[in-house]
């Protein structure tokens, strides 16, 4: 029998295939929700082949239309995390998520999927996203 790759949930009907830091595992439904599902036929034609790519000169993560990574999200969560008085151990049992994640997360080495973020931003209650157009706060 498969199991999750990151819970270790024994996975009894199917696995669901993910891309987690770069590498594609089988992990449970929960867990595939962190990850990049493979749906790229589903994503390809959603989204159209010419898409103008406006957003590139900015230094911002694109998420996806209306909401983007802040540039500092490492930071906010690090910040958030220390605020807390938790170490990544503690957060990662917390949150179930994995301590490698996290901490690639907070040095910036990765970006954490919408799943991630809002576990994230619900649990620290912080702001991870910015909608695309409110540039003039700054
Ligand atoms: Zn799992």
């Amino acid at each position: 029998m498969a199991s999750c790759e990151i819970c270790g949930t024994p996975i009894l009907e199917y696995g669901e295939k993910v891309y987690v830091e770069g590498n594609l595992i089988t992990v449970c439904k929960t867990c595939s929700k962190r990850g990049k599902p493979l749906k790229n036929q589903q994503e390809i034609q959603r989204k159209p082949a010419m898409r103008p790519k406006k957003i590139e000169k900015l230094d911002r993560i694109t998420f996806d239309d209306s909401a983007i990574l802040i540039n500092n999200f490492s930071e906010v969560i690090r910040n958030s995390r220390m605020a807390n008085g938790l170490t990544h151990e503690q957060l990662g049992l917390l949150i179930k998520e994995r301590v490698s994640l996290l901490r690639k997360i907070e040095s910036g080495t990765l970006k954490p999927d919408e799943g991630l973020s809002r576990k994230l931003e619900r649990f620290f209650r912080i702001n991870l996203y910015t909608e695309v157009e409110s540039n003039d706060g700054e």
